[in-house]
């Protein structure tokens, strides 16, 4: 990056540090991935220069002919994918998606049923503090007490008591399948529209290690950036017949100009997905996650709902008497960086919490394996059993910058 070096050497050296810090710790931040060169190169490009309100051949702006190009390359391989009638790619974000498909369909005050984000759902599924907990009646479900499951005759109890208008499937911190064909029954019998949020594993359902939404549900947000590999962004697939409601929805109901740089990386990002190698790595990112977990049963953790399905779990500290806030920052120090997260049932604030979450999407793109996991497992297990102790937080650090030099990102 020579030209940024010379003009902003204080971002330049950011960017640098930033390089570091993903080559030499273990991050197992299960929304987090490594984006190719190529995925870089495209949003790094020119296309930043370009308005393009509207959609391919049917823009506000002259000059669109190759940004046309690289959208319908996005919808195009988005549809092949998923088995989507119609994609929109421009939403900023995953919260912009589902913001997309609320206005397209709902009013003001009608009520939408999502999980509790206590129990692993999105901010944007309801929460208070966000606009669709402002905007929105909001009735929530969650995960049996017994299981850590998702208890699907107690969401149908839910729904069919309070009548949402949508039911929104989906989650940040679940570790387990998802039955979207038993949300689209218990749906259908509440007369609700159905909206899988598959931002987390998106890149599992394009390859198939994870049963799709597709046919079932109305409408699909994902974002692109988390298990999907591509740049930082939301995407919206529906069924034929919403095709214009969610268009009008994203420009110009709550977007302006698209970022036809991100476009051009998310149609790179979805030709990868394509590739036999993209299904390969995801069937790697659920058995390593299958192995971490079992590692860390081995050593007496406490998973929620005992085990995983995918690419991430949640480790329940309550047992080991250390709260999520403590385990995050000591391994931080140690070189591995997770994210404390509440468990179901916590009775610990949301800024301390009693859990972390673990994912495996950014070692696996690093090229880990099985043999790996159970390294990570010892050096957790030997930073959580000794909170405090500086000296072993080194011991574990540096064999942490051993390991990843072994694996880098770039
Ligand atoms: C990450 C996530 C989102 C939102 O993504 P942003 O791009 O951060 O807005 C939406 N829904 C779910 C379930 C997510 O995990």
């Amino acid at each position: 990056m020579p030209e940024l070096k010379s003009v902003d050497p204080e971002v330049y050296e950011a960017i640098r540090n930033e390089i570091v810090r993903e080559n030499k710790k273990i991050i197992l931040i299960a929304s987090e991935n490594v984006s190719s060169m190529a995925v870089l190169e495209a949003q790094g490009c020119v296309m930043t220069n370009k308005y393009a309100e509207g959609y391919p051949r049917k823009r506000y702006y002259g000059g669109c002919e190759y940004v046309d190009v690289v959208e319908e390359l996005a919808i195009s391989r988005a549809k092949a994918i998923f088995g989507a009638e119609h994609v929109n790619v421009q939403p900023h974000s995953g919260t912009q998606a589902n913001m997309g498909v609320y206005f397209a369909v709902l009013k003001p005050g009608d009520t939408i049923m999502g999980m509790d984000l206590s129990h692993g759902g999105h901010l944007s599924h309801g929460s208070r503090v966000n606009f669709s907990g402002i905007f929105y009646n909001v009735a929530s479900y969650g995960v049996s007490r017994e299981t850590g499951m998702i208890d699907y005759d107690e969401v149908k109890r839910i729904a069919l008591e309070r009548r949402p208008r949508m039911i929104i499937i989906g989650a940040s911190a679940y570790s387990r399948t998802i039955d979207f064909k038993r949300f689209h029954e218990i749906a259908k019998e509440a007369g609700a529209y159905t909206l899988a949020d598959i931002a987390h594993i998106a890149g599992l359902i394009a390859a198939g290690v994870h049963p799709s939404p597709f046919p079932y549900t109305d409408f699909v947000t994902t974002t692109t950036h988390k298990t999907l590999r591509g740049p930082r962004g939301g995407m919206i697939m529906c069924k034929e017949e919403y095709a214009k409601l969610i268009d009008k929805s994203i420009f110009p109901g709550i977007q302006g100009g698209p970022l036809m740089h991100i476009i051009a990386a998310k149609a790179v990002a979805l030709k990868e997905a394509m590739m036999p190698e993209f299904r390969d790595y995801q069937a790697q990112i659920v058995a390593n996650a299958k192995r971490l977990a079992a590692g860390l049963i081995g050593k007496g953790y406490n998973l929620v709902s005992g085990g995983t399905d995918n690419h991430l779990m949640l480790v329940d500290l309550r047992s080991k008497g250390i709260t999520g806030k403590d385990a995050e920052a000591a391994l931080d120090v140690s070189g591995i960086t997770v994210n404390k997260n509440t468990v179901p049932f916590d009775d610990k604030p949301p800024a301390v919490t009693s859990g972390i979450r673990i994912g495996t999407p950014v070692m696996t793109t690093r090229g880990m394996k099985e043999r790996e996991m159970d390294k990570i497992v010892e050096y957790i297990d030997r930073v959580l059993t000794n909170i405090g102790k500086e000296d072993v937080y080194r011991e574990v650090r540096e064999k942490v910058e051993v390991l990843c030099s072994k694996f880098p990102a770039y």
